[in-house]
């Protein structure tokens, strides 16, 4: 799909050089730019994917993430959402909101970023994410799943 990009400065906490690297537009909206560890790109319409609202509404029902802030909740549906995902070639996870590596030292090490203003767009084909091995799960196995990720990820 094609999906318009905000480009974004970043700047290396490690050799400290500056870079330019996209990041999604309307995140507002639900929409995600994922990376692997190699820096692979997947795009994620959230309000789209209709496994996104599902384990969404699961995670946020839980008690123990039911107390939590808004946007700490957004952060564990968010983290367990990638780990759910199909992987990409090299075996690493596409993550939302993992940063781009440095493309002069390879560091994951972000020291300063912000968006470009005014906002400089490109326009991508990306692959839209997919989670073909969790659809396959029966719904014992998602719930398994998902108690496992939550237990790791907060104390339950
Ligand atoms: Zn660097």
């Amino acid at each position: 799909m094609k999906a318009i990009l905000h480009i974004f400065n970043y700047t290396c906490g490690n050799c400290g050089k500056s870079f330019q690297a996209p990041a999604a537009l309307h995140s507002s909206y639900g929409e995600f730019l994922m990376r692997s560890e190699r820096g692979a790109e997947a795009y994620l319409n959230a309000s789209q994917d209709l496994t996104y609202s599902e384990i969404s509404e699961a995670i946020r029902r839980h008690s123990a993430v039911a107390r939590l802030k808004a946007r700490k909740q957004a952060e564990v549906v968010q983290a367990i959402f990638s780990s759910l995902c199909d992987e990409d070639s090299d075996g690493s996870e596409f993550r939302i909101g993992r940063l781009p590596a440095c493309p002069y030292c390879g560091a994951t090490q972000i020291s300063h970023w912000e968006a470009t203003e005014p906002p400089q767009l490109v326009e991508k084909e990306l692959a839209a994410v997919t989670h073909k091995k969790w659809d396959g799960l029966s719904a014992a196995e998602k719930e398994a799943f998902l108690n496992e990720a939550l237990s790791r990820l907060i104390a339950v």
